[in-house]
């Protein structure tokens, strides 16, 4: 007889680990079905985890090389040691899923090793990691199987010369030329990271604006900010060909509208152009799962697929694809399959760009309120004159508050500046309770501290800054 669930969730990665401890923390019995030799999905073992966690060692490289010496902290023979720095991040996101793998003990969820595919809506048969297949009985199946990247039709990732962000996080050289095909967070984290080690990074995008859906004065400072470090951009041009030779890669640029054609070389090319939601083998077509027009799984407000018993969350479906909202929906689906009502408001989740400095924004973006012919007041301030800013020597960049002209609800924060990613909570969190930028202005704010320039953007919206 198959083991019978209340729950099977198909992917280990932040919707799926997180939907299953909240699914058994409200009594079900849960299994999980993850396909990695580890748990934690593509977040923990090859996103934001080793991301950031390489992040922080080259930022520590670069401030050890050129940035202590204005604090009157001399360092001398600085040298990079990449075999520790990648094995700190390896130790980093190990630490990370064996805790994923702990709070799945704690909170007695079966972890199914292996592939799963639904062979009819109440049932998930897994292609066992260790050989042979178990199948499982399942009140609710919740999919979480995540997203995959995109890959570039005629360029062919080896994953040593031509890489994807999980190659290029694994680099064990610093390559002198390092393109990055896609202008998102991802090609510009991972610029990061390699320019701050020592490579030119010149980055090749399509558009002739980099992250787009950013605000685009916010986007335009980004990248000013990162041309003043080691970033080239060749906005407005596609990559036609790759051809890997020698050491080298050499690849074939076209302006975008087309036009003559002109030739990169490249140690390592990396291909970030996005991502796309992963339903390979899962068995949709056959059990009747909709898929929407992006290829993702089509649900309702509850999570759920036009099959009764078959759920999706996170990246494989519609929205943005963070790890943090993957988590929500993950609450959000087991609460909704315990018969709870819970809420989650997509207008309130932040997004973090990981550069020096940070970029974290949540909200709308001036663009889309034009679009939707809303009006709005405008709030800036500049951390070159916040004090702490300054005690930081970390002055670049702005908070930007936009809000509705009438009401004075807040309706979208921009941040650009050190700790971005930090501070943004205050600003998702006024988001959720539909605060006004008075009801920012007015929460006091500590001193000397960055977000006192969230509260100054506030007060501009008001045209009545104190420090500036
Ligand atoms: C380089 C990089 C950096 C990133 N940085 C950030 C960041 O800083 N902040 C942020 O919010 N987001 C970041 N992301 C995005 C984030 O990783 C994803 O949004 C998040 O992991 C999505 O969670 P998920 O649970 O939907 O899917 P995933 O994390 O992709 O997990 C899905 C899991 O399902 C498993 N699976 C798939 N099919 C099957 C199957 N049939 N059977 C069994 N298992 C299966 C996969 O092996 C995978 O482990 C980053 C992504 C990348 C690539």
């Amino acid at each position: 007889m198959p083991e019978i669930y209340d729950v099977v969730v198909i992917g280990g990665g932040p919707g799926g680990y997180v939907a299953a401890i909240r699914a058994a923390q409200l009594g079900m019995k849960v299994a999980c079905v993850e396909s990695r030799a580890a748990l934690g999905g593509t977040c923990v073992n090859v996103g934001c985890i080793p991301s950031k966690a390489l992040l922080q060692s080259s930022e520590k490289f670069a401030e050890a090389g050129h940035a202590l010496a204005a604090h009157g902290v001399k360092i001398e023979g600085v040298a990079l040691d990449l075999k520790t720095m990648q094995a700190r991040k390896d130790k980093v996101v190990g630490e990370n899923t064996r805790g994923v793998e702990f709070l799945f003990k704690k909170n007695k969820i079966g972890w199914l090793k292996g592939t799963g595919r639904i062979a009819a809506p109440d049932t998930v048969e897994v292609t066992l990691a260790a050989g042979g297949t178990e199948t499982v009985k399942a009140k609710s199946i919740v999919i979480a199987t995540g997203s995959d990247i995109v890959r570039l039709p005629g360029i062919e990732i080896d994953e040593k010369r031509i890489v994807s962000s999980t190659g290029a996080l694994m680099l064990t050289d610093v390559p002198k030329r390092f393109v990055v095909i896609g202008a998102g967070y991802i090609g510009l984290e991972m610029g990061s990271v390699w320019g701050r080690l020592g490579a030119e990074v010149t980055v090749v995008e399509f558009l002739d604006r980099i992250t787009p859906g950013m605000d685009a004065e916010v986007a335009r400072n980004l990248q000013r900010i990162l041309q003043k470090q080691c970033f080239t951009f060749k906005l407005g041009t596609k990559v036609t060909a790759a051809k890997s030779a020698g050491k080298g890669v050499t690849l074939t640029l076209e302006p975008a509208a087309g036009g003559a054609k002109e030739e990169l070389v490249a140690d390592v090319v990396l291909v970030a152009v996005g991502r796309r939601p992963y339903t390979d083998k899962l068995g949709l077509e056959a059990v009747g799962v909709a898929l929407d027009d992006k290829k993702g799984v089509k649900v309702d407000g509850q999570f759920r697929t036009n099959v009764a018993s078959i759920y999706a969350i996170g990246d494989v479906i519609a929205g943005p694809m963070l790890a943090h909202k993957a988590e929500d929906e993950g609450v959000a689906v087991a609460e909704i399959l315990a018969g709870q009502k819970p809420h989650i408001d997509y207008d309130a989740i932040p997004a973090v760009i990981y550069t020096a400095p940070e970029v974290a924004s949540v909200g709308k973006t001036e663009e889309e309120l034009k679009a939707a012919g809303v009006a709005y007041a405008v709030g800036k301030f500049p951390f070159t004159a916040n004090g702490r800013a300054r005690c930081n020597g970390e002055t670049e960049g702005f908070v930007k508050i936009l809000a509705d002209a009438k009401t004075d609800r807040v309706l979208g924060v921009h941040i650009i500046g050190a700790e971005a990613g930090t501070m943004i909570a205050e600003a998702a969190l006024a988001l959720e309770f539909g605060a006004s930028a008075e009801d920012i202005a007015r929460t006091c704010h500590a001193h000397p501290t960055l977000p006192e320039a969230i509260k100054e953007a506030a007060l501009a919206v008001a045209k009545r800054s104190i420090h500036i």
